[in-house]
């Protein structure tokens, strides 16, 4: 198998696309077709909605896209904050078909690891679904908790929820050592490589070090598309692969970088 298990259809600032969606409701072209295009060298993909208002990345175009593209498989966004969301977690599986949810804490400005939430980590551990967590920096969030980013803040979700799967998206960065040491600890956590295609001196010493420590078969292969597509994305890889040769610097060995490139992430997480 080749899973990108961390895709978004399109720009989030592309209101051009709302607005058609909001008239048309089905997505424009030129949003449909660079994707399936960059998305023709995988076999299957998650697509993750985003949260905030309507975009061509929110829920319901995620939901209307999958179902036409049965290869896709969404992950929805929901607000752990709202006296709705148990109802939401059951409308997103029964008739929207989830699959998985993605949250972002730094985005949507709540602390992971407050129990308050611990109700809706709970249903989403009954339903199945896997949470992909976008727990780590951003760039764009100015006015998001760096406090509330940080990967470690999951360990007390994985304790409590040791059935719930957790991955954690773009290896966390920069909280690189925490995510190894949280794949290391507990089972239920992985994580992936997602858009850090430029970003060879992080990937391949975050690949040395899990192979220390061990937990580089816990990786999973990403994208973040429409950043990277999943041909440059393994170019990001085999790049990093490539760092060391000819140095006496540690070697990544060939098998460990074509298991995360053929890893069968859909099974692992439990997905059909
Ligand atoms: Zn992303």
């Amino acid at each position: 198998m080749y899973i990108d298990c961390h895709s978004h259809l399109g720009d989030l600032g592309d209101q051009k696309a709302v607005e058609f969606w909001k008239k048309n409701h089905r997505i424009p072209d030129w949003v449909a077709e660079p994707y399936l295009e960059a998305m023709r060298e995988v076999d299957r993909a998650i697509v993750l909605a985003h949260w905030g208002p309507l975009s061509i990345n929110s829920n319901e175009v995620v939901a209307y896209f999958t179902r036409e593209n049965p290869k896709f498989v969404p992950f929805y966004n929901i607000d752990p904050r709202t006296t709705t969301v148990i109802a939401e977690l059951d409308r997103l599986v029964q008739e929207m078909g989830g699959k998985g949810i993605k949250l972002g804490p730094i985005y949507q400005g709540f602390k992971p690891d407050n129990e308050a939430y611990f109700p809706v980590y709970e249903k989403i551990q009954t339903l199945g679904l896997p949470i992909l967590w976008h727990q780590g920096t951003s760039f764009d969030a100015r006015e998001g908790p760096l406090e509330w980013a940080n990967p470690i803040l999951l360990d007390k979700v994985a304790r409590t929820f040791p059935d719930l799967k957790m991955i954690i998206a773009h290896l966390g960065f920069p909280w690189v050592r925490e995510v190894i040491a949280l794949v290391r600890k507990h089972p239920n956590i992985y994580a992936d490589i997602s858009g850090l295609r430029l970003r060879t001196w992080v990937l391949y010493t975050a690949l040395v070090e899990l192979i220390q420590y061990g937990g580089e078969n816990k990786i999973f292969f990403g994208t973040d598309y429409p950043w990277f597509t999943p041909a440059e994305m393994r170019d990001g890889l085999y790049e990093a692969a490539a760092f060391p040769v000819g140095t006496n610097l540690p070697q990544l060995p060939e098998q460990v970088v074509e298991d995360i490139l053929h890893r069968d992430t859909l099974q692992i997480l439990g997905i059909e």
